[in-house]
């Protein structure tokens, strides 16, 4: 029997709109209870945000709570249902070890999922056992709240407790739940499972409630489905050029693990870029690449034409129309996604003008950067503070060829080397979760159940763009002997 806290202490206000779709969406299940259930991390200041009381929650009764031993107040759980296409084959899918307790709705008025993952088998497991390990439990509360710290969309992580319980992977591994927060748990591969099931009015009430809940500016919209599809489309194109800029990786890119919100979902094998180059892939069943860094805005339109697919009988009667609707809009990615990622590539190199050779001059910098094996990261920092890329007492003359280009560059537009200079700081981080540091920060939570190295690394990410701070420690390019290798962990 699963004990209910009183709510009004932490400060719970769940509702539950999503469960008002069609049954076909969701399934009602309760988290399975663990053993023994302790807070290994909580995030203040994110339960501050959700109007939740730290206080009230730091305890017993929190780690109960994110557990899954105990339905908050106003909780009522389900799994929700989805397909997707993982590496390119079409699944049906669901939470399988994730469980969605409400939506709270904040101080400021806004609605977002709590969802539990790892909380136990649900109708949707197959042959899984609903769990989740400790490793990459932390691995997503770090990279997670780094990438809010750097102002990219994503879901947010407000803890991860401990269950006391081991899962069975190739080892034995200690069992965790992480309570993720997110604008909403829709995805492309929610539509999709609507549309396998040839159910249009499903289809359609998934797409009035996205809309709704997503893009209210939408409301009064004439043509309200491809309007919708459209501004879908608009934030993904803003989304991967986001995670381009910071050299951001997400490593399965599956339908299923693209949110309608337009926000990052899905940490599992993901992991930052150091050394320059568009094929890096970190994830170890990414055997063809297909998620390699390059490939990523590619992909995100590839699994847009499947949302288009989905959502095609809404968009016109008329099927040709229909295709021709949902492929005019879907031509225009590539050039979305240029225009987003060539101004915050301007950003980079303290451009507020807009020239015709500016991509030429971003790319030759790439290509160099490429060649020479450059940390993506770095590169940046260097130009940032003003020094010499690559830093070398012996010069490089094609590298100075390029500083001459940027200076005359730079000379063309009205603002001062001081506004270049505080532009380039506020779009090139200073310090990214680097792949060795968060190895460290995981190995000392898990294998020696020592949060300290952590809680350090959170505290740098937390400000990413403070270039203030000297911590070679957390700016060296991860270097190795093997290429770095992650892992789903499901
Ligand atoms: P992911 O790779 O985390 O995006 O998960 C893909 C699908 O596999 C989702 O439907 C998950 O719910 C399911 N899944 C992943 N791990 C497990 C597990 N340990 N038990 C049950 N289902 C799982
Ligand atoms: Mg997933």
């Amino acid at each position: 029997m699963l004990a209910r806290y009183d709510g009004h202490m932490a400060g719970w206000h769940l509702e539950h709109t999503y469960a008002e779709l069609p049954q076909l969406f969701y399934s009602h299940e309760a988290p399975t209870p663990v053993r023994e259930p302790r807070l290994a991390a909580f995030n203040r200041p994110l339960a501050t945000m959700l109007g939740l009381e730290p206080e009230a929650l730091e305890g017993l009764e929190g780690a109960a709570i994110f557990a899954g031993n105990a339905v908050p107040e106003g909780g009522r759980p389900i799994a929700q249902a989805y397909a997707g296409h993982q590496f390119g084959h079409f699944t049906a899918l669901g939470d399988g070890r994730a469980i969605l307790l409400g939506e709270q709705i904040t101080p400021s008025g806004d609605r977002v999922d709590i969802q539990l993952k790892g909380a136990g088998q649900t109708r949707f497991s197959r042959r899984g056992d609903g769990r989740a390990a400790l490793g990459p439990m932390l691995r997503e509360h770090i990279i997670s709240e780094a990438m809010h710290a750097l102002g990219i969309p994503t879901t947010r992580s407000l803890a991860v407790v401990k269950t006391g319980e081991s899962v069975y992977r190739e080892t034995v591994l200690d069992g965790a739940v992480l309570t993720r927060v997110a604008a909403s748990h829709i995805r492309v591969g929610t539509m999709q499972w609507a549309a396998a099931h040839d159910d249009q009015e499903a289809v359609r009430a998934l797409a009035d409630y996205t809309r709704a809940r997503h893009y209210p500016e939408l409301a009064d919209s004439p043509e309200r489905h491809i309007a919708l599809f459209d501004a879908i489309l608009g934030r993904q194109a803003y989304l991967i050029a986001r995670w381009q800029l910071v050299g951001f990786i997400h490593g399965v890119m599956n339908t299923d693990n693209m949110a309608l919100s337009g926000e990052t979902i899905d940490y599992g094998p993901c992991a930052f870029m150091d050394r320059y180059d568009p094929a890096t892939v970190f994830s170890s069943i990414d055997h063809g690449g297909r998620y390699a860094y390059g490939n990523q805005p590619s992909v995100a339109q590839w699994n847009l034409a499947r949302l288009a697919e989905a959502m095609l009988p809404l968009f016109d009667r008329d099927v040709d129309r229909s295709v021709e609707r949902a492929t005019a809009a879907l031509d225009r990615f590539p050039d979305l996604f240029e225009q987003h990622w060539l101004d915050g590539m301007r950003g980079k190199l303290g451009l507020f003008t807009q020239e015709e050779g500016d991509k030429a001059l971003v790319d030759d910098l790439l290509a160099w950067m490429q060649r020479r094996s450059a940390d993506f990261t770095n590169t940046f920092r260097s130009l940032t503070s003003g020094r010499l890329v690559g830093d070398s007492t012996n010069a490089d003359p094609e590298l100075e060829a390029w500083h001459h280009r940027l200076a005359a560059r730079r000379g063309r537009q009205p603002q001062s080397p001081a506004e270049a200079e505080d532009l380039m700081r506020r779009h090139n981080p200073a310090f990214i979760p680097r792949n060795h540091n968060v190895e460290e920060a995981l190995q000392a939570a898990t294998n020696a159940d020592d949060d300290s190295v952590m809680e350090r690394l959170l505290d740098v990410l937390a400000t990413p763009y403070d270039h203030g701070r000297d911590l070679p420690m957390f700016s060296t390019s991860s270097s190795g002997e093997q290429p770095y290798r992650t892992f789903c962990g499901t």
